[in-house]
């Protein structure tokens, strides 16, 4: 006989796997910053100790991006970055994280990873930083909702895209060589 408690059973396994989400440390800025572009949601750890990063990597569910060969020894959450430029510190990335996004989204803001809503059209003046001509383009623009950082297909997302034309011009795994 079926009962009311059987129906309830939580199965974790059978859902879908959550997008990863990160912390990176004081020498990742530049990854953290890039990561965000990508629509990842990246807490950036600045002046922090490295128990209260992993403190907050396991409460939140994060893993941890660092160059600090000492911390990734200490917890199976941290992945250690080794090289110091950006373009093979997002090929590490994705070499441990397969699935890894290639796409810029505007999703978060890369200045505070807070969500970015698209800016409200009706208002009188365009948001701060946005030329008039942009604005009166009537093209999608996104504003942090924290911070009031605004987004918009153009010069916030060449370098981005010019970045991952690079990095994944070549299979990932493979060697970037070259340098
Ligand atoms: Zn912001």
């Amino acid at each position: 006989m079926r009962t009311l408690t059987q129906e309830f059973v939580v199965l974790p396994l059978l859902t879908a796997p959550p997008e990863p989400r990160w912390i990176c440390d004081e020498m990742l800025g530049r990854l953290a910053r890039n990561l965000r572009f990508l629509g990842y949601d990246v807490v950036y750890a600045r002046q922090r100790t490295d128990s209260s990063i992993l403190e907050q990597a396991k409460a939140e569910d994060r893993q941890v991006l660092t160059r600090d060969r000492g911390m990734s020894e200490r917890s199976p959450r941290v992945l250690l970055i080794r090289s110091l430029e950006l373009d093979e510190q997002l090929r590490e990335v994705s070499r441990a994280y397969p699935g890894l996004r290639r796409e810029v989204r505007f999703v978060r803001c890369s200045l505070c990873n807070a969500p970015l809503r698209e800016a409200d059209r009706s208002a009188p003046v365009p948001p701060k930083g946005v030329p008039e001509r942009h604005w009166m383009s009537g093209a999608p623009i996104y504003v942090c909702t924290s911070c009031g950082q605004a987004y918009w297909e153009g010069s916030h997302t060449d370098e981005i895209r010019r970045t991952l034309g690079r990095v994944f011009s070549s299979p990932p795994g493979a060697d970037p060589g070259g340098r």
